[in-house]
């Protein structure tokens, strides 16, 4: 700690976003200095043993389709700090109560099928998207390429704005397909019927063909830790056990980037704001909580359908009528008796992860934001309905509701994983409709978590565009004059 010292930045906040934020100031030589309130950093990027000794959970993210396909993530040399992507042989498994799974694959002809009578419409719709994503990725890390479906791509787009249930059954007849689209749709948190949920499906699915659902090998702490001894090697500094609770109390720095969400950047800086700005933060909505089992088992999960074994990521909710009433429940404030449930197995494929022959298992379903219920009940059913036995192998367990999220990760409010509500006003409005986003009316004040653009999920763009917004002002008088060494 350098005593009495001003920095270019500060970044409040040791997530993906914040680390990411303060990454691209120090490649731009900039001195960063990252203060955490937690005594780990990572934020939803975290892992430890919850459960018992030598089982690593993931506290947050668990599945990194965005963090591998991340512009941002590609352009650093993080494989050379630690970070080592392991790509299951399938990226998702959605079984069915017939015992069957509709499969996500690498290629879209092998996902196609397991997919029934949709396989050609399946592969008809895809190809062109996953030909492009890469292209896309390409454009947005400064090497601009032209798509080569212009036309597919635009009428995608249009179509991706609608509700999951709309594109489902105008493009598939059967409930494969149908389901496969929800159980991607789902991860939206909204209602299949609300618009963009479909967005997601399309995104998730492209991402897996084109680039995988990987998953870091040691746990998701990996990427932060990756991130952090990047950012230590341009010289940035990083202090854990610090939060800071007004804009005074930020050490002393001409730029601040706050790596929470609106609700915290109020308490913390709401003073320095015009009263449209502050109008703006208040009226945020959050979204739907989370709430998360960890399991330590003395084996693999016995799914009904063995093809579930080779998949990272599965989703458990069946049809899309029943993934639909599910997460319509948690829209109205309750709690579905068979709800959607995001399930991950990492020891399968990552051996670190438990003791020879055990295994570990990340599992969460959607709860109305703040909820108090106690979902391990229903969560274990829903997981022994597509494969029984599954509760005689549970060694141990570790339960997170929403409030127990929020102690861990303040970030977290009411249990909403995503930084925010959303639905299309507020991907568009995050935190509020403003020319920069990333900006504040204060000068020098900027939000750079992914209660902005574009929202959730671990790819650090968020950090990355809230650092570029910094970068293009010029440095300004010192906003905050805290000493660092009297705060920690
Ligand atoms: C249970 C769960 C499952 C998830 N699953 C996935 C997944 O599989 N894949 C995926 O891509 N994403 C997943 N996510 C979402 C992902 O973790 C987040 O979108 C991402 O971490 C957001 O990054 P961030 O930097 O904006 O915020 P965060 O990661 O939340 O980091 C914010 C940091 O700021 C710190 N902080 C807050 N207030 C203060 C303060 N006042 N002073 C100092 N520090 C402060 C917090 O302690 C935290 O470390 C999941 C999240 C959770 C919780």
């Amino acid at each position: 700690m350098t005593e009495g010292r001003t920095y270019d930045a500060i970044v409040v906040g040791a997530g993906p976003n914040g680390l990411a934020a303060a990454i691209e100031l120090a490649r731009n030589g900039w001195s960063v200095a990252v203060v955490e309130a937690e005594s780990t950093i990572g934020g939803g990027t975290r892992s430890a043993e919850t459960t018992l000794p030598g089982f690593v959970h993931d506290l947050g993210s668990a599945i990194h389709p965005f963090g591998y396909a991340s512009p941002f993530f590609r352009l650093l040399p993080l494989e050379d700090h630690g970070l080592e992507w392991i790509h299951p042989p399938a990226p998702l498994a959605h079984p069915f109560d017939d015992g069957t799974a509709a499969m996500l694959e690498r290629s879209t002809e092998d996902t196609g099928a397991t997919l029934g009578p949709d396989a050609e419409a399946y592969k008809n719709l895809m190809d062109p998207l996953v030909e492009d994503a890469r292209r896309i990725e390409d454009t947005l890390t400064g090497s601009p390429q032209a798509p080569r479906h212009p036309l597919v791509l635009a009428v995608a787009g249009l179509r991706s704005l609608r509700s999951a249930r709309g594109v489902a059954e105008v493009m598939f007849e059967g409930e494969k397909a149908m389901g496969l689209l929800a159980g991607n749709a789902a991860h939206s948190f909204l209602p299949m019927e609300k618009r963009p949920s479909a967005l997601f499906g399309f995104v998730l699915g492209t991402l897996g063909h084109a680039f995988g659902w990987p998953l870091p090998k040691g746990g998701s702490q990996k990427i932060a830790d990756a991130l952090a001894s990047y950012l230590r090697s341009l010289g940035g500094e990083i202090y854990t056990g610090v939060r800071i609770r007004s804009v005074e109390e930020v050490p002393r720095t001409r730029t601040v980037l706050f790596d929470v969400t609106p609700r915290q950047l109020l308490d913390i800086a709401g003073v320095h704001f015009t009263g449209r700005y502050r109008r703006a933060l208040e009226r945020y909505r959050y979204g739907p909580g989370v709430f998360k089992v960890d399991f330590a088992l003395h084996g693999p999960i016995p799914w009904k359908a063995e093809e579930c074994l080779r998949a990272g990521t599965v989703h458990l909710g069946g049809t899309l009528d029943e993934i639909s009433a599910g997460e319509a429940a948690v829209a109205r404030g309750e709690h579905p008796d068979r709800p959607w449930i995001l399930l991950a197995q990492q020891s399968l494929f990552d051996s670190t992860r438990a003791p020879e022959g055990k295994h570990t298992v990340w599992a969460y379903c959607h709860v109305p934001n703040g909820s108090t219920f106690d979902m391990t009940g229903r969560i274990e059913a829903q997981i022994e309905r597509f494969a029984p036995g599954f509760k005689e192998r549970i060694l141990a367990k570790n339960i997170s509701g929403p409030a127990e999220l929020e102690r861990q990760n303040a970030n977290l409010v009411g249990g909403d994983v995503c930084g925010g509500y959303m639905d299309l006003r507020q991907l568009l409005a995050r935190p509020m409709i403003r020319l920069n986003p990333y900006s504040t009316p204060a000068e020098g004040l900027y939000i750079c978590s992914s209660s902005t653009p574009p929202g959730g999920s671990v790819h650090g763009l968020c950090g990355y565009f809230a650092a570029r917004a910094a970068l293009s002002r010029r440095k300004r008088g010192l906003v905050t004059g805290a000493r660092l060494d009297e705060l920690c």
